[in-house]
């Protein structure tokens, strides 16, 4: 039987991580490079993935990043044809970058809508493409971990339906894809959050204007009321799990769906 240090060790293994810099993605970042992955954080803002590949290389850690919005094709065919040149194939893809505005259906127009759209699923369909045709050119399987949210399976308040629309859609493009890339040996799988502390949920707690119907502070505090464990999660409560699905630890699993919630999904 493999020793749990192999098990979790991902020496010699390319991770690309969206969104890797802050938040969630830095969580994920950390815990595959501590495992000794190559991490490379794609971010849009550049200094934000420079100054987090920087914390990583201080530990020791392997890390770059490669500043990319991942809704534009040709931003991710670059980040896809850069990590190849650089670090020779790609192992893991995590599909974490996202953005949750808060705007009742009233107030929504439609570029909000294919705003959220473009960033939270078209993304996940760009990136996974391109990273599945190398890693089954390179016919070493892979692992491809997309960040859902509880919003996946059940709405967390008003104001994301646009939100709630697309991390369905990544849920379900998860499960079809994993149908069709097991051939090739890459397992997919889902984590579905619930309320992490990140500079995105505190962005969103510190904002005094809110479309009319959206009391932010009310939304929060209500939403803390319901978690049975009593606390917001932290970035790494999301890392342990993306170290677990990207490593031999889950030797058995693809098209699953993972809740880290505090148990919020139980009331
Ligand atoms: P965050 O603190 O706002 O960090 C998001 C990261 O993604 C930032 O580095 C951001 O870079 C990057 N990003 C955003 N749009 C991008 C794009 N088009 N291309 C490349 N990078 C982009 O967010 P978070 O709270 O960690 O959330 C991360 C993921 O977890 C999202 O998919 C979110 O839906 C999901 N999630 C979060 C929670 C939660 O409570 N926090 C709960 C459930 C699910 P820039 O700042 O440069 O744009």
């Amino acid at each position: 039987m493999e020793s749990i240090n192999s098990l979790l060790d991902l020496s010699g293994k390319v991770a690309i991580v969206t969104g890797g810099a802050k938040g969630i993605g830095y969580g994920i970042s950390y815990r595959l490079a501590e495992a000794g992955a190559t991490v490379v954080m794609a971010s849009r803002t550049a200094s934000d993935g420079e100054n987090a590949a920087k914390d990583l290389l201080g530990k020791g850690f392997k890390a770059t990043a490669i500043a990319t919005d991942v809704s534009q094709e040709d931003q991710v065919r670059g980040l896809v044809s850069e990590t190849l040149k650089r670090f020779g194939g790609i192992d893991i893809l995590v599909n974490n970058a996202g953005i949750y505005p808060t705007i009742p259906l009233s107030h929504m127009s439609l570029a909000d809508f294919d705003n959220v759209l473009s960033i939270n699923l078209k993304s996940v369909f760009l990136c996974t493409k391109y990273v599945s045709d190398e890693m089954i050119k390179g016919k070493r399987g892979g692992r491809i971990i997309n960040i859902t949210s509880i919003d996946a399976l059940h709405p967390s308040s008003i104001g994301l339906a646009h939100y709630d629309a697309s991390k369905h859609g990544v849920w379900g493009f998860t499960k079809n894809i994993a149908l069709e890339l097991a051939p090739h040996r890459i397992w997919v799988n889902a984590i579905a959050p619930g309320g992490i502390l990140t500079p995105g949920v505190r962005k969103l707690q510190e904002l005094t204007h809110m479309p009319q119907g959206v009391d932010t502070e009310k939304m929060m505090d209500e939403f803390l009321s319901r978690i049975p464990m009593g606390r917001m999660g932290e970035p790494d409560d999301i890392g342990k799990v993306a170290l677990f699905l990207a490593s031999g630890m889950s030797s058995y699993m693809t098209g699953s769906q993972i809740v880290v919630d505090g148990g919020v999904l139980l009331r």
